[in-house]
């Protein structure tokens, strides 16, 4: 899977996808992310990608020639299966939505700045609007490399023990039970007796059990879809 993420500051994004697991999938090549500086698509002699807002008001907004050269661009090099703007005013970011995407081949990205991005890049060009939560950001980047690692960490062969995904929270409906490791004893504090049991079947139980009683408790809402 590739994506192409553009931003005006590709700076924030240098960390997020050189560790761990992003790190990982990239050495095994199977995701690709490219993040392009929109600066190198203005036309403008300082190479600005913003302008005052029509109709007056306080905050910048991000014009729409530099992110149109650069969309352009890459849309004649390969087809994308979704260009997605990150916003808040988008569809809520849920494991559901990173299930779908784990099976696409090419994403674009866009990063918003300032007080945002010209409707028409929207109307024209964004096929998918996501947000990560209710709340506002200064940039799209950190929302962007939330996005790519929630999905990234789906895709077959990415997580080296592969089950691990699906016994995650929302993966199965269900957050996810306690976990314990060693030592068995901490100052008293005892792990619960049946992980120590070697009993996979009662262990898979109580695992389900406290799984269903944290939704119930934490997320009712989970339990009534
Ligand atoms: N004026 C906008 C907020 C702009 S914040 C509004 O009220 O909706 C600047 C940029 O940060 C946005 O264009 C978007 O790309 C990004 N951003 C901010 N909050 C976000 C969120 N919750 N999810 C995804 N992207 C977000």
């Amino acid at each position: 899977m590739r994506f192409d993420i553009i931003t005006v500051l590709p700076g924030l994004l240098d960390s997020p996808f050189a560790h761990s697991i992003l790190q990982r999938a990239q050495k095994k090549g199977i995701a690709e992310i490219y993040v392009h500086n929109l600066r190198e698509y203005s036309t403008h002699k300082q190479k600005s990608v913003d302008d005052y807002p029509y109709g007056g008001g306080s905050g910048m907004v991000m014009t729409i020639e530099p992110f149109a050269v650069c969309i352009e661009k890459l849309k004649s090099e390969r087809t994308y299966n979704e260009v997605i703007f990150m916003s808040p005013d988008g569809e809520t970011l849920n494991q559901q939505i990173a299930n779908q995407m784990s099976s696409l081949q090419n994403v674009m990205v866009l990063c918003g700045h300032y007080k945002g991005i010209d409707q028409r890049i929207r109307d024209l060009y964004v096929t998918r609007e996501i947000s990560i939560g209710d709340y506002v950001l200064s940039g799209g980047e950190l929302a962007a490399a939330v996005l790519v690692d929630a999905v990234v960490r789906l895709i077959p062969g990415v997580l080296s023990d592969e089950t691990s995904a699906l016994s995650d929270s929302f993966q199965d409906g269900l957050l996810d039970a306690p976990l314990y490791t060693r030592p068995a004893d901490w100052k008293g504090h005892r792990v619960p007796d049946i992980l120590l049991s070697g009993n996979t079947p009662e262990i898979e139980k109580w695992r389900f059990e406290q799984a269903v009683e944290r939704t119930r408790q934490r997320r009712p809402d989970l339990l009534e879809e």
